[in-house]
């Protein structure tokens, strides 16, 4: 029985490996196909030489207002220069040879940061969503629908993702990665952290027959020197950052406090974080109780994701050692309702900790947890309405946009070309027809996106309508 279930296991990964190489490779060509024919401009179709783009308001990410008639000028990828008051040099015929994209009428912002997704997952409200992924999908499958849901991020102006983990589709998402870096597929920069991971029996799948083999949602690692090794697996296998589980099973105590059980010993903590900082990688870690976010912080993470039960003791740690907070709002709010128990508590326990982080000035970071919830079909959310919940907590809209822009590409590790709109850093940007200072869920309704200096996105009819409209 035993011998039979590892020989047949062997068998199984070997065949996945071959499958996944050719599904891989026929998706790229379906998805680059399908994107043509959407007239998409493909990353490998060359950019015009130089193109001017005409800013109606211009919300750079590091001004406090915005530069009204803004005139940026594009080459090779990156932004030449960003000038106020560009009106009288809009004239086309001021800018021979240039392609000029008439934005005037509209507002531009930085193409936005997602610094926390799973384009491998699609929609994870219990059990009954999750496990059928990874027991009736092929990882080749999941893969296509990975390509898929990285362009959907691009149409809500999602030009940058940090996707942090697969959930059982071990290295999909550096295939995905490697597929939209070499062109063959349009899709967002991304930074991945293929399979995270947890101790035995602390993640999905979970409740089954002992005697079936199944797949885990994550690497499964016990012990100091297993967690040195699975780092050094996933770095090998082109991880950009390293994530862990800290903590599961989320219950309230009578002091008010959400408790967690702690997944890892901190010499297992410890040693992961170690291992990934030794070797240049930051590491982010799921942490949804006050036990659990203790614990990320004994070991030195360099971010906190969800943090629902996040203490005023540690949001001051956290200012103090610089240590950045993904709240991942919406995702708690969208699977409360199925999940129940102490879920919903938990959305008003994390209200409250956003507004006195908020305050106190940690580095809140833009993060959806999409995959969570699911990327089409009636159920599906747009990321962007992380922002609402941002700005109805508290937040100005300035600051929740600098969340998804300025904050997170400095996160990222990427201040010098990402975040902003300014000579020198790559020209990602999007556009919308109204102003999201006034009005945040205008960013709901993305009509412009570019990214590396191609236009990925144009709905030039709707901006057209905004014409004549006074800006100021
Ligand atoms: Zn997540």
């Amino acid at each position: 029985m035993n011998r039979f279930a590892v020989l047949k296991r062997h068998t199984v990964v070997k065949r996945h490996n071959i499958f996944a190489f050719l599904f891989l490779t026929l998706a790229s060509i379906f998805v680059s196909q399908f994107a043509f024919a959407q007239g998409q401009q493909s990353q490998k179709m060359e950019a015009p030489k130089r193109i001017a783009i005409r800013a109606g308001r211009l919300i750079d990410g590091k001004s406090d207002k915005p530069i009204l008639n803004a005139l940026i000028i594009v080459e090779g990828g990156r932004i030449v220069s960003v000038t106020a008051n560009g009106n009288p040099a809009s004239d086309p015929k001021n800018y021979p040879g240039m392609e000029v994209i008439d934005l005037s009428h509209s507002t531009v912002l930085p193409g936005l940061i997602d610094a926390h997704t799973h384009v491998l997952l699609q929609g994870d409200n219990t059990a009954a969503d999750y496990d059928p992924q990874l027991l009736k999908e092929s990882i080749p499958y999941r893969a296509i629908l990975g390509a898929r849901n990285a362009q959907v991020a691009m149409s809500h102006g999602f030009t940058t993702l940090r996707d942090l983990e697969t959930e059982g589709a071990m290295y999909a998402d550096v295939d995905v990665k490697t597929a939209i870096n070499r062109g063959e597929i349009p899709g967002p920069r991304m930074f991945v952290a293929t399979r995270a991971m947890a101790p035995t029996g602390m993640y999905p799948l979970q409740g089954y027959s002992w005697e079936l083999d199944l797949p885990h949602g994550v690497q499964i690692v016990d012990g100091p020197e297993s967690a040195r090794k699975a780092v050094r697996e996933q770095l090998s296998h082109g991880a950009d950052w390293i994530k862990y589980y800290s903590d599961r099973n989320y219950f309230y105590k009578a002091d008010g406090v959400l408790h967690s059980w702690v997944n890892f010993t901190d010499e297992e903590a410890r040693a992961i974080v170690d291992e990934a900082h030794r070797q240049g990688h930051h590491v982010a870690a799921h942490a949804i109780g006050s036990d659990g976010i203790a614990a990320a912080l004994r070991a030195g993470v360099d971010s906190i994701e969800h943090g629902d039960g996040m203490t005023e003791e540690q949001m001051d740690e956290m200012v103090r050692r610089g240590i950045y907070w993904v709240p991942t709002i919406m995702v708690g709010a969208s699977v409360a309702p199925a999940r129940q128990g102490n879920w919903p508590k938990m959305v008003e326990t994390e209200k409250a900790a956003f507004q006195k982080a908020y305050r106190k000035g940690v580095k809140i970071v833009f993060g959806t947890d999409a995959g969570g919830f699911a990327w089409t079909g009636a159920d599906s959310l747009n990321e962007v309405m992380e922002l609402n919940y941002y700005v109805q907590y508290g937040m100005s809209p300035m600051d929740a946009i600098r969340t998804a822009t300025t904050r997170a590409a400095e996160l990222l590790g990427m201040s010098d070309s990402l975040g902003s709109i300014e000579a020198g850093k790559f020209a990602d940007m999007i556009a919308v027809s109204g102003d999201p200072l006034t009005d945040i869920t205008e960013l709901e309704r993305v009509k412009f996106v570019m990214k590396n200096g191609a236009v990925y996105k144009s709905e030039n009819n709707t901006l057209a309508e905004n014409r004549g409209k006074d800006l100021k």
